[in-house]
């Protein structure tokens, strides 16, 4: 049985990948840790958790030495609006905790597995049906963080033989932990006020296609690409995945088949707005398909569906 540490596991989608690995891996054998305990309680008493900064290479490696820790599940990131804020600290926590993953693995001859995201593309890129292997030359920080982690991690393999893995993340979209900070927050909150206030101020303009994902199909992902087998991994550490690609007015029409009052207004924000044309507007997904078998279970009027149901009984507010 695998020995899992998650690193930045109290933010969006580390608390929802916790009691997903618990599921499967056993509660004792998935060690939380982060900054802070921010966490639902039922996710915090379920088992393990540790206050651990990730850029405490000491402190990583006695947690790693403590449990026997044989996968690194690396979550810690400074997303890109808030990187576009502080690069100086996006790039010191994005690079930093990826490198002390990468090099206690060394050592232990383990596993890691770092999200990349669709930000890891530049306006050079090809927008449409993005491929797999092409132009990149990201313009935040964020971007230029993924790039170099996608090429840190297949050095890491190459070179020491750590089991590195990655896929590039659409913006994910889920209802437990807001999101911290992204560019595709939009498509979370949107749910949120549609039961609360019945409308919503987006800040990325009509016409802004990107790809999305559910958070159950991102947390599949993650663990499908750690059990799947080596050999058929070409790409590794920077595998293309999506569930479906939309832009404000898309998401809007999916809520208005059911709450059909919903209103939708714009006030663009030039910084998130910048960001999201550099990105695709739907990639390629084919390389993850063909080499480990990937396929997302929901598209946006499922997800929709889903969305208000948890979110009703969280906000306690009925369509
Ligand atoms: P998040 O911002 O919600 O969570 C990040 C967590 O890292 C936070 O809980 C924060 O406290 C923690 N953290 C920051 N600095 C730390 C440090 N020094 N030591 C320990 N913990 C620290 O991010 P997320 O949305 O959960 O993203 C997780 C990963 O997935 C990131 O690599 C991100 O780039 C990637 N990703 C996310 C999305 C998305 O839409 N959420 C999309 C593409 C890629």
């Amino acid at each position: 049985m695998k020995k899992i540490l998650i690193l930045g596991a109290a933010g969006q989608i580390g608390s929802e990948l916790i009691p997903f690995l618990r599921n499967i891996y056993g509660d004792t054998n998935v060690i939380a840790s982060d900054l802070h305990k921010n966490l639902p309680c039922d996710v915090l008493e379920s088992g393990p958790f540790e206050i651990l900064d990730a850029l405490d290479a000491k402190s990583m490696n006695d947690l790693v030495s403590k449990y026997k820790i044989d996968t690194i599940f690396n979550l810690v990131a400074v997303l890109s609006a808030k990187g576009e804020n502080d690069p100086v600290l996006a790039w010191k926590i994005n690079m930093g905790a990826l490198f002390n993953a990468l090099e206690i693995s060394r050592q232990t001859k383990g596993a890691v597995f770092t999200p990349s995201s669709i930000g890891a593309f530049g306006k050079n890129t090809p927008q449409d049906q993005t491929p797999q292997d092409t132009i990149m030359r990201p313009g935040t920080i964020y971007g230029i963080s993924k790039v170099a982690a996608e090429l840190l991690g297949d050095y890491y393999h190459n070179k020491f033989g750590v089991d590195a893995r990655g896929l590039r993340y659409p913006g994910i979209i889920s209802n437990v932990t807001l999101p911290g900070g992204g560019t595709t927050d939009y498509a979370v909150e949107i749910y949120y006020e549609a039961l609360q206030n019945r409308s919503y101020t987006s800040n990325l303009a009509a016409g802004t296609y990107l790809d999305m994902m559910y958070m159950p199909d991102a947390l599949r992902a993650a663990v499908e690409l750690m059990e799947c087998d080596p050999a058929k991994l070409i790409h590794r550490n920077c595998f293309n995945v999506t569930a479906m690609s939309f832009d404000p007015e898309g998401i809007a029409a999916s809520i208005r088949k059911v709450m059909p009052d919903f209103r939708l207004d714009y006030k663009v924000d030039p910084i998130k707005q910048a960001i999201a044309e550099s990105w695709p507007n739907s990639m390629d997904d084919s390389a993850a398909r063909a080499e480990w078998n990937w396929a997302p279970q929901y598209d946006l009027e499922k997800m929709t569906a889903d969305m208000f149901e948890k979110l009703s009984i969280k906000l306690g507010k009925q369509i």
